[in-house]
């Protein structure tokens, strides 16, 4: 199925199997290309989808960059993988809850659909909204991030798969600090995205 977003943009929902990975992508680095192409090779995905959150909470206290730079930037850094997709679908939605996230991909497709995410994620998913049912809605993918152990959501409906080699040690935190330091070429950033931050200046953040 072809979905219009809001502004008429044509997104693509078409397939059986339908990765999603939601994020603030502040900048979105190659980790999160990484896990959504090994997502997509291992499991035969279709398609996947990064979905920006147009308000994320707060982080360490501080704003996130407009939504629109981080849409623009995840196109950046996802250009030439055919696979990969961004969608707008959260853009209407004033609170970001991956439950309602998951719900609107369900109203675009009866695909099944792989929600990815990293250990840190999964670690605080007791205390998202409805945890039992994204667990109904999506598969869980989770990737291994620094040392901490993953561990298996107690509820019965969860359905898991988790990766064993961590994709890489990035970090959008880590990034925007060297940028804000002043650092070029930052490190695990596409170069199509360093462009764009050097065009537009996002760090330090206003
Ligand atoms: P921040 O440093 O601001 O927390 P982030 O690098 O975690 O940002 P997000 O956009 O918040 O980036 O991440 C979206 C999803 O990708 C989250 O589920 C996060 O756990 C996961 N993720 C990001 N980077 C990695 C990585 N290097 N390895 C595994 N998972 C990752």
């Amino acid at each position: 199925m072809t979905a219009e977003t809001a502004e008429g943009r044509a997104e693509n929902w078409e397939g059986s199997r339908v990765g999603i990975l939601g994020g603030t992508f502040d900048p979105p680095h190659v980790g999160h290309v990484r896990m959504a192409v090994a997502a997509r090779d291992a499991l035969g995905l279709d398609r996947v989808f990064f979905s920006p959150a147009p308000r994320p909470p707060h982080k360490g206290g501080a704003e996130a960059s407009p939504y629109a730079h981080r849409v623009a930037m995840v196109e950046a850094a996802i250009a030439g993988e055919e696979h990969l997709a961004v969608t707008r679908i959260e853009e209407a939605h004033d609170t970001s809850y991956t439950v309602l996230l998951l719900r609107a991909c369900r109203e675009r497709t009866s695909a099944d659909l792989y929600f990815i995410m990293g250990a840190d994620s999964l670690a605080e998913l007791a205390s998202w909204r409805d945890p039992e049912e994204v667990m109904r809605l999506a598969t869980l993918v989770v990737f291994p991030r620094g040392r901490g152990v993953v561990r298996a959501p107690a509820a019965r409906e969860a359905s898991l798969v988790v990766f064993e080699a961590p994709v890489i040690d990035v970090s959008s935190t880590a990034i925007r600090s060297r940028l804000e330091r002043g650092e070029t070429g930052a490190d695990g950033l596409a170069p199509a995205v360093e462009r764009y931050l050097a065009q537009h200046r996002l760090y330090p953040r206003a």
